[in-house]
């Protein structure tokens, strides 16, 4: 607890912690990419991290865990950041209404994906950077080192392995986004990045701190560094906000009322806008792909601190 901030989070958050843990473990891992089925389905982490520095967990808030789609916030900070407003000419910024890999937008949409957040929207912005980038790769994961202020994230080899073994969707995605021009570089390539993106791993604390510059108007309020112009940072949270939770978006909303993304590792992450990130991880998944007991927590936390944007 600070001065500048006088909400009592760590109590809070072991408050409605308790209490999640204690529902039955409903839900699923995601199986479709078999390296995710291999988790202890009964973790459950929460890491809360405040403008001021401060920084709050519980439970397996520091074990590694695969962000999957969570990393797609971070591509496009640093398309958003490198391309500005040309981006959306490539991808949109409406929600999708439909799960993360539906191919049935695209075909009406010309090739468009709806946002960012959804895989059709995160391989377009991987081609965007295959454009761009020398090394496309190794750029983006030290943006994300930067972001984070940790030179220890990584990918994960045996994820990304797994992933193209099963990436028949995606495979068919950038296929029909490539047959409408939307898509410039070699197919392969593309895929790689973007399952290497969707490999890299983090702790609910690694994840909530990073997170914090969303937080703060695109500025790192640790480092002082400006990441994003308080414009492009208010959109992204936008994005968020609209299509972070797939065909849950509303949901999300309705229930937490926080910018957010979900990922099928079972990982979220929120932020609340001049106040804090926060991070939450539970490998079980409810039916549209959110982590269930992430989904509760956050639902539980706004609704007892009154901590929404809304
Ligand atoms: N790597 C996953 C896929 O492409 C990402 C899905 C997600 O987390 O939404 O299917």
């Amino acid at each position: 607890m600070t001065q500048s901030d006088p909400v009592d989070y760590q109590r809070i958050i072991e408050n409605v912690y308790a209490k999640v843990t204690s529902l039955e473990g409903k839900g699923q891992v995601a199986h479709y990419i078999p390296e995710l089925q291999h988790v202890d389905a009964t973790q459950f982490g929460v890491h809360l991290n405040t403008l001021d520095g401060s920084d709050f967990g519980v439970g397996s808030n520091q074990t590694k865990f695969s962000i999957q789609s969570i990393s797609k916030v971070l591509l496009l900070t640093l398309a958003y950041k490198e391309r500005g407003d040309t981006l959306w000419k490539r991808v949109g910024v409406e929600p999708s209404g439909t799960p993360f890999n539906s191919l049935v937008q695209l075909e009406h949409d010309c090739g468009i994906p709806r946002n960012p957040m959804i895989n059709a929207g995160a391989i377009v912005i991987c081609d965007i950077l295959m454009s761009d980038l020398s090394d496309p790769k190794g750029e983006m994961l030290a943006f994300i080192r930067e972001i984070a202020q940790n030179s220890k994230i990584d990918f994960n080899p045996k994820v990304i392995q797994s992933e193209k073994s099963v990436g028949y969707r995606n495979t068919a995605l950038i296929n029909l986004m490539r047959a409408f021009g939307n898509i410039e570089n070699d197919i392969d390539q593309v895929l790689n990045l973007y399952f290497s993106l969707c490999s890299v791993e983090m702790t609910c604390q690694e994840l909530s701190r990073t997170f914090l510059f969303l937080a703060n108007d695109g500025i790192d309020p640790i480092t002082k560094q400006r990441i994003l112009s308080l414009s492009k940072s208010k959109r992204v949270n936008a994005i968020m906000q609209t299509c972070g939770f797939y065909d849950e978006a509303g949901e999300f909303t309705f229930r937490v009322g926080l910018p957010g993304k979900s990922g099928v590792g079972g990982g979220i992450v929120a932020v609340h806008p001049e106040h804090f990130a926060i991070a939450v991880w539970s490998p079980r998944l409810n039916k549209k792909g959110n982590s269930y007991k992430g989904m509760k927590f956050l639902e539980l936390f706004t609704t007892q601190t009154g901590l929404s944007v809304f």
